[in-house]
């Protein structure tokens, strides 16, 4: 991974747990949507490792707005955000023609 700083505590970090403070840093800017890459997961108790092209990336912003009433007016207004950061990816048979290797999760992984 390069080099790069913690985004919460800006301590520099060569790994994607800051040695500092903990946070996880995911960087998915070395994902090329042309090019197969490796994913290892962690999920339900069981760790995942696949080969996958990335097909979608989305960043979905929404907003509300509420009214805010005193005495039966609206007297202003209230906005709410919300943001959420999608990544699909497709599974892809490795060279050995595997689908994905599944093995039980162990408390270090
Ligand atoms: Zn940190």
């Amino acid at each position: 991974m390069k080099r790069t700083n913690c985004p919460n505590c800006g301590a520099p970090i060569n790994e994607v747990v800051c040695p500092y403070c903990g946070t996880v840093f995911y960087d998915f800017t070395a994902i090329d949507s042309e090019k197969p890459t490796y994913i290892c997961m962690n999920m339900d108790g069981k760790q995942f490792v696949f080969r996958a092209l990335m097909v979608s990336a989305n960043i979905d912003l929404e907003q509300d707005e509420y009214p805010l009433f005193a005495d039966n007016r609206v007297v202003s207004t209230s906005q709410h955000y919300r943001a959420r950061a999608s990544i699909e990816f497709m599974i892809l048979q490795d060279d050995e023609g595997v689908l994905m290797k599944v093995r039980e999760k162990k408390d270090d992984d």
